[in-house]
């Protein structure tokens, strides 16, 4: 099966919907080891984000990831907000025109999203942000693709892999992001932008069929 538009907007749909249902979750994690919004950012972003599919209906994958990355930029204040926003943004260039795509496609953007991400926070593998679940997820997810995985199967790897990097992200000290001020005390949490990619991955997977 491949990956339309129309999927990304359900995709991006299930997203808000677990975004919203561990709303409190990430506000927790983020008090422990941040400032107590991640859960708020996200479910604001993710709310403008369906609120601007509705009206829009924006007809090919790009577009539509276009769309998710210029909300998500104009409507998170924290860190997470430009960061998620130009990770949908490089993932909507990486797919082109294309129409429907396939799991290499899939892994392709997850891979372009990513590298985003570091483009933009400069953050590294071990430096407790969600690079650490991202990272891992690009890699099963090209894993997956070279297999001959669809892009159910491709973001269903991702999101396994990035929910044993985020938890992985536990014992991390943080060396970005509001985090890493606490120095060596910002062990022993989880941190709340793994934990949210982690969610995100999982939530895209399972409206994709997986
Ligand atoms: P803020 O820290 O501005 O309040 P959020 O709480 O919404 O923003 O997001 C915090 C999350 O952003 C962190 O848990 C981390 O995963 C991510 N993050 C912060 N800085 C960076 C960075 N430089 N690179 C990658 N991710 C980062
Ligand atoms: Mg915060
Ligand atoms: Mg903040």
């Amino acid at each position: 099966m491949g990956c339309t538009a129309q999927d990304i907007a359900s995709a991006l749909r299930a997203g808000a919907a677990v975004v919203a249902e561990h709303r409190d979750e990430l506000i927790q994690l983020d008090r422990e080891i941040g400032d107590a919004d991640h859960g708020e950012n996200m479910d604001r972003g993710f709310r403008a984000v369906i609120a601007k599919l509705e009206t829009a209906g924006p007809e090919t994958p790009a577009a539509t990831l276009k769309l998710a990355a210029t909300v998500l930029i104009s409507t998170v204040g924290g860190a997470s907000g430009p960061l998620y926003g130009t990770a949908f943004l490089r993932a909507a260039t990486a797919v082109g025109d294309e129409t429907e795509l396939d799991g290499r496609a899939v892994a392709a953007a997850l891979q372009a999203g990513m590298e985003g991400v570091v483009g933009r926070g400069r953050a590294e593998v071990g430096d407790k942000t969600m690079i650490d679940a991202l990272a891992p997820a690009v890699e099963s997810a090209r894993n997956a693709a070279e297999s001959g995985a669809d892009g159910a199967k491709v973001l269903a790897a991702a999101a396994e892999a990035a929910h044993q990097g985020a938890q992985d992200t536990e014992g991390l000290v943080a060396r970005k992001g509001r985090a890493s001020y606490l120095g060596e005390r910002s062990a022993g949490h989880i941190d709340p932008g793994a934990r949210s990619t982690a969610l995100l991955l999982t939530a895209f997977a399972e409206a994709a069929g997986a």
